[in-house]
């Protein structure tokens, strides 16, 4: 497929005058090779549709619009509206662009059919918005795939194994009803200004959802047992009522600790406290 020939990213960001807003967390991608690998994560995107958060100058929506997708954008930088606008000309009918929070949008109210999600975003927003997106009952999602970059001590919590350090609500979160990976590193000097720490991009897709087991309940047992991590479970769980009946029909030794619980005991326990 031919694509537009486009001004380098720089000159965009000059021509705009979009310096980097360290309230916004901005740290910007410019390397074309790197946003076309980060595009290809999900798979082929030919027509497919797609929700970026936080496009910025448009760097990773370039590469996803080459990519053949059609992509919602949502922006709460006002700033970069001008150059998406100059991008979604570029690429007639396969740019729309939101100006708004993510963080107050339901992206489901956005599209009529499955969209991948993907997003360069600020540590803090990308969190909340990636727990967001993985709670509620309902499974699976409207979304066919999240790729998100994080910091990459995130996202070893992300995609962590039981008994180590990184071990905790997050990885049971990403684990119990959805396979994540990460996909690619990132060095902080990929992005400008760097950051100063490394980056992943992470890449979640769902799985079945095991039966009978309430997402809010399993959100509480794992807030209740990694609140107190270095509690045993007879203690951190105490307060939660049927938990330690639970593991005692389970055969979970309630002198264990959250962390040395694999994601199959923890949805045991939220399971014979689910209501039915
Ligand atoms: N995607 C671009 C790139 O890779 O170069 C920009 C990445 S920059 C790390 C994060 C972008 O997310 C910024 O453009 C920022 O304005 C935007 N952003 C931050 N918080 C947001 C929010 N709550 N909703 C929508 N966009 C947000």
């Amino acid at each position: 497929m031919s694509s537009p020939a486009l001004p380098p990213l720089r000159d965009v960001i000059n021509r705009h005058g979009l310096f980097a807003s360290k309230a916004l967390g901005q740290n910007f991608l410019f390397d074309e090779q790197l946003l076309s690998r980060i595009a290809a994560i999900p798979g082929s995107l030919k027509d497919r549709a797609v929700l970026e958060v936080g496009p910025g100058p448009g760097g990773l929506t370039r590469a996803l619009l080459r990519a053949g997708a059609r992509v919602t954008a949502v922006e709460m930088d006002r700033r970069c509206l001008p150059a998406l606008a100059e991008l979604a000309e570029a690429f007639p009918g396969q740019l729309r662009v939101i100006e708004g929070d993510a963080l107050a949008i339901d992206p489901a109210t956005l599209f009529d059919e499955p969209y991948a999600i993907i997003a360069n975003l600020p540590y803090n927003v990308g969190t909340a918005l990636f727990t967001g997106w993985l709670s509620g009952e309902a499974w699976p999602p409207r979304w066919s795939s999240l790729t998100l970059m994080f910091q990459q001590e995130v996202a070893e919590r992300i995609i962590a194994a039981p008994a180590s350090d990184a071990y905790g609500r997050l990885a049971v979160l990403a684990g119990w009803r959805s396979h994540a990976k990460i996909a690619m590193k990132v060095h902080r000097s990929a992005f400008t200004p760097p950051p100063k720490v490394m980056s992943a991009m992470v890449h979640v897709t769902p799985a079945e959802m095991p039966a009978h087991v309430s997402a809010r309940m399993l959100e509480r047992v794992t807030e209740a047992a990694f609140g107190q991590r270095r509690k045993m479970l007879r203690q951190s769980l105490k307060g939660l009522p049927g938990a330690l009946a639970a593991l005692e029909e389970l055969g979970i030794d309630p002198a264990r600790r959250a962390e040395t619980l694999d994601i199959g005991e923890f949805v045991g326990i939220a399971r014979m406290l689910s209501p039915l």
